[in-house]
């Protein structure tokens, strides 16, 4: 199959496209640096290359009804066989593809994706929607049991267009298999933006976003992929769903609460209205250092309950402000910033700055945009946003290029050996500290036990809330080749232990997939997932939609 609009350089076993990838020379470098940090010998291993995978043979034919649209491509199975999670990257990156999809569908419209689901149902193949393959949970693998004749993957590449904006409702219909780039690009001749901007956001699709809940960088406000989806196209395997486009209704449980988060178990999303905004065009920003952890927490608090709203409020404990190059290691980092169509911010701003000096914050650096005498760039045309974080900022801009390069350098790492990556949680303030000491304790305590403690553990926050906070961890540990994938086991084991006890979710944004699956049951109640279990029932009666994510395997089979 000619996929047009798919991107031939994608890489096939790590993120991104395959150019962007560290070249040999500096993954030696990091090698030698990280074995340094870390007191252990670094080996570098090579990229797999493709010819050299043993690909099991396709159990099944494309149809010939199907043939324009199902194809049997290496490189396609291989990049269909796993998200980008650690454990994706390291078994890739080793050349282990042992569970690939049978075939990968490209379907071109809706009535594909409905001749697709009508075939996978009449023989009982397990269907795996794929969007970006973003999925670090587990959540595009084709695990799927023996039950199931053969694994398609679906992937919605072919409808990535926004197909229609309405300007006086600020509101746009756009394909499921969208890019973040391609939104945008499709947005901007009309001078709007969905500001959404997961880390993912080049790789990952509005359909991928909708099925997992992601959540945007940034802070406050509409952050969540759910605040901007106005109605909902699906094809389920028993049918059609178009809900209606409201501002807002009182008309019982919302229709598209159902499939958002969904993971792909309920149907395929083909499309959705979104809300957007007019492009930002007056910013402010500011970079403050904390002393005390104490001191920083109780300004981002303050923030988030002065309604100030602000876009950013990243906090950075001293380790990451360090290895983002943001700071030199002995302070908190606070990045805060505020962003408007319509009006200056710098008030906004400054009030921040005297929450901030309350508790002994020190500024760091100042900048604004657009603003009548800002010290930035003056103001911007209309539909060019600012992507750095403006003149005068480079810790904010150190930041940034860290955010935005760190999967390529994830990727890098793992081939120099290391176990790294990375997990978040959501919590109210009261049990913040709690919850925090003792992820701390067990994440180190599980380094000691899967690495002799020659590792380390970084943190951030990523979401504040007027009533709680998503704080997210990054792990570096020397690993034990082939043992990789059972130390992180046991570092994962020990951190969600300790933020399930201690009052946090399995997951801020990263959402359940398969590896998140058993713990969810822990934080949702039975009659939610019996309820969940029996629409599936409904919409999928043969349950080949994305069998074991989200739901327990069989859900949905049997009476809830
Ligand atoms: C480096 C990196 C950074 C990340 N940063 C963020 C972040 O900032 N915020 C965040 O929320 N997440 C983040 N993620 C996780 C991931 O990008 C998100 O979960 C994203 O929403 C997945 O989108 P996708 O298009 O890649 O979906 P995929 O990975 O392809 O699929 C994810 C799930 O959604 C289902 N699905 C996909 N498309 C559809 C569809 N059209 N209909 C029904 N089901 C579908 C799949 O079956 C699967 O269960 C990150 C991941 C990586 C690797």
């Amino acid at each position: 199959v000619e996929v047009e609009g798919t991107d031939r350089r994608r890489s096939f076993w790590g993120w991104g496209n395959e150019q962007d990838h560290l070249p040999p020379p500096a993954v030696g470098r990091l090698a030698s640096t990280l074995g340094e940090r870390l007191g252990a010998d670094m080996r570098v291993r090579r990229p797999p290359r493709l010819e050299e995978i043993e690909l099991r043979r396709s159990r099944v034919s494309p149809p010939a009804a199907l043939d324009a649209i199902l194809t049997e491509d290496r490189f396609e199975r291989c990049l269909h066989s796993y998200g980008r999670s650690f454990r994706d990257v390291q078994r890739a990156s080793r050349g282990d593809f042992s569970r690939p999809p049978d075939l990968v569908a490209f379907p071109r419209d809706a009535d594909d994706v409905a001749r697709l689901l009508d075939w996978c149902s009449s023989l009982r193949f397990a269907a795996i929607p794929f969007g970006g393959g973003s999925s670090v949970v587990g959540g595009v693998e084709p695990d799927v049991g023996d039950s199931y004749g053969a694994a398609i993957s679906v992937d919605l590449a072919r409808l990535g267009a926004v197909e229609e904006v309405d300007t006086v409702s600020r509101a746009a219909l756009v394909q499921a298999g969208a890019f973040g780039p391609a939104i945008e690009d499709q947005l901007r001749p009309h001078g709007l933006t969905l500001r959404h901007f997961p880390q993912s956001f080049e790789f990952s699709t509005l359909g991928g976003w909708i099925a997992t809940r992601s959540g945007g960088h940034f802070a406050t406000r509409e952050t969540r992929i759910d605040d901007f989806v106005e109605a909902l196209s699906v094809v389920t395997p028993a049918g059609r769903i178009e809900t209606n486009r409201y501002p807002s209704t009182g008309a019982g449980p919302a229709a598209e609460s159902l499939f958002l988060g969904s993971e792909g178990v309920l149907g395929v999303v083909t499309g959705a209205w979104l809300r957007l905004h007019e492009r930002p065009i007056f910013r402010a920003r500011a970079t403050i250092g904390f002393a005390q952890l104490e001191a920083a927490m109780a300004t981002v608090r303050a923030i988030a309950q002065s309604a100030l709203e602000p876009a950013n409020c990243r906090l950075l404990d001293p380790a990451e402000a360090q290895t983002a190059g943001a700071a030199e290691g002995s302070q908190f980092v606070l990045m805060i910033g505020f962003e408007s169509s319509d009006h200056p911010v710098v008030p906004w701003l400054a009030r921040a700055l005297e929450l901030c000096r309350d508790h002994e914050g020190q500024v760091v650096e100042q900048t604004s945009e657009g603003e009548p005498g800002g010290r930035g760039r003056g103001r911007r045309g209309r539909g060019e946003p600012a992507r750095g974080a403006g003149p005068g900022a480079p810790a904010a801009d150190a930041w940034r290029q860290s955010f935005v390069g760190g999967p390529y350098l994830r990727d890098a790492l793992v081939l120099c050996g290391a176990v790294c990556e990375t997990f978040e949680t959501a919590v109210t303030w009261d049990r913040f500290e709690k919850l925090h000491a003792a992820v701390l304790a067990a994440t180190r305590d599980g380094l000691e036990d899967a690495a002799h403690g020659a590792g380390f553990l970084t943190w951030r926050l990523t979401h504040v809330y007027p009533d709680g906070v998503a704080p997210y961890y990054t792990v570096v540990a020397a690993g034990r080749a082939g043992s990789e994938l059972e130390q992180w086991a046991t570092i994962k084991e020990a951190a969600t232990e300790a933020i399930l006890s201690n009052g946090g979710t399995v997951t801020h944004h990263h959402a359940i997939g398969r590896d998140h699956r058993a713990y969810v049951e822990r934080e949702r109640p039975p009659l939610v997932s019996a309820a969940l279990s029996a629409a599936r029932r409904v919409l999928d009666p043969a349950t080949i939609c994305n069998p074991g994510a989200l739901l327990r395997p069989g859900a949905g089979k049997e009476p809830a």
